[in-house]
C-alpha cells in the first residue's frame, strides 16, 4: 500500500528540516507523495519540489494560513474567540499574485506581533528579549519568527517545562502574553488559494474546538459556501474517531478529504508519513478541478505541471 503526507513544515517556516532534506526524508519514511505546507510562505516549495524530483516522490505545493475564525456559531459577534482556524493551500502556483500579497502583510504582521508578545512577557517579569528570540531563529536558520521560537526561548530559560508548557503559561490564546495577530477573512484566504489554482482544505478541525458537531458542521459549512474544498479528516491531534466524524462531515456537505501528520522535524515528537494517509487521497485531490476558475490569465495549471509528475 502506498502513503503521502500533505501536511509537512520546514525551516522556511517553524520545522526543523531544510525543505531541501524533504525527498530524502519522504523517501525514508516510505511516502510517495507529500505537501509541503509552510505557515505563510511559499519559500521552500522549490528546494523541496527537486529534493521530491530528485527521490521520486510526487510533490504537492502547498502552503498553510491563519485564518480568523470568526465568531463563534451561536455565540454574538462580541464573544471571546478561541479556536485555531487553518486553511491550507494545496496544488498552489507559488507565484500566484494574490498569494504573494497575503505573505507580506502577514510578515508586517508578524513583525509587529513578535515585540508586543515580549514586551508582555516582561511585564510579566519574565527576563527574556527579542534579540534573544531573534539569536535562536537565526541559529535554527528559520525565515519566518513566530510564537513557536518564543516559547522555544521560554522552555530555554526554564520558565516552561516544554513548547505547550510555554503556550499554555504564557503565549496561547487566553494566556497572559497572548496578542492577537491581525486576522485573515476565510474569504480571502479560500480566494487566494483558488486564484493560485489549488484547493483550499480546512486543516485540523479539532483545533476550532467545537465539541458539539453540529456547530462544527454549521461552521464548515459557513467555509463551504466561501468555497472550502476539503477538510483534513487524518492528523496527528486527531484521534480515530475525530477522523470518522470529519469524513462524515466532509460527506455530508460534499467536501473532498485530505490528511497529513503536520510534521515539523525534531520540534515536535510527530514523525513524518506518520499517519499513514493512502495515496489515493492524494490522486483524488490531484484529478480534482479548482472549485472557481481563476480570475486573472495565469500559467499551465500547476496540478497539470511536468514539474509536479504524479507516480503510478
Ligand atoms: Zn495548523
Ligand atoms: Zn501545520
Amino acid at each position: 500500500m502506498a502513503f503521502c503526507d500533505l501536511h509537512v513544515h520546514s525551516t522556511a517556516s517553524d520545522g526543523t528540516d531544510p525543505p531541501g532534506m524533504l525527498g530524502q526524508l519522504a523517501k525514508q519514511a516510505g511516502l510517495s507523495a507529500i505537501a509541503l505546507t509552510d505557515h505563510d510562505t511559499t519559500d521552500g516549495l522549490p528546494a523541496a519540489a527537486e529534493s521530491c524530483r530528485e527521490h521520486g516522490i510526487a510533490f504537492v505545493p502547498g502552503i498553510e494560513l491563519s485564518v480568523d475564525p470568526g465568531p463563534r456559531v451561536g455565540q454574538p459577534d462580541t464573544a471571546l474567540r478561541s479556536g485555531t482556524l487553518h486553511i491550507l493551500g494545496l496544488f498552489i502556483d507559488p507565484d500566484d499574485a494574490q498569494l504573494a500579497d497575503i505573505r507580506v502583510e502577514v510578515k508586517k504582521a508578524r513583525g509587529q506581533r513578535n515585540p508586543l508578545i515580549i514586551a508582555k512577557l516582561q511585564q510579566l517579569g519574565v527576563s527574556i528579549t527579542y534579540d534573544d528570540v531573534l539569536a535562536l531563529a537565526d541559529q535554527q536558520d528559520t525565515a519566518i519568527i513566530g510564537r513557536p521560537h518564543i516559547a522555544q526561548v521560554l522552555v530555554n530559560r526554564g520558565y516552561a517545562k516544554n513548547i505547550n508548557d510555554a503556550f499554555r503559561k504564557y503565549i496561547g490564546q487566553g494566556a497572559e502574553a497572548y496578542v492577537r495577530r491581525d486576522p485573515l477573512p476565510a474569504a480571502r484566504a479560500i480566494d487566494a488559494v483558488h486564484h493560485a489554482g489549488g484547493l483550499a482544505v480546512l486543516a485540523h478541525p479539532i483545533q476550532l474546538r467545537y465539541e458539539d458537531p453540529d456547530e462544527l458542521e454549521h461552521f464548515t459549512a459557513g467555509l463551504a459556501s466561501l468555497g472550502l474544498d476539503a477538510v483534513e479528516i487524518h492528523h496527528s491531534d486527531h484521534s480515530e474517531r475525530h477522523c470518522r466524524q470529519y469524513q462524515k462531515l466532509a460527506e455530508k456537505l460534499g467536501l473532498l478529504i485530505s490528511g497529513g501528520s503536520d510534521y515539523h522535524g525534531t520540534r515536535k515528537s510527530i514523525a513524518l508519513g506518520s499517519e499513514n494517509v493512502p495515496f489515493e487521497i492524494y490522486q483524488t485531490l490531484r484529478n480534482t478541478p479548482p472549485r472557481f476558475p481563476r480570475s486573472t490569465p495565469h500559467p499551465p495549471h500547476p496540478r497539470r505541471s511536468p514539474t509536479f509528475p504524479p507516480q503510478a
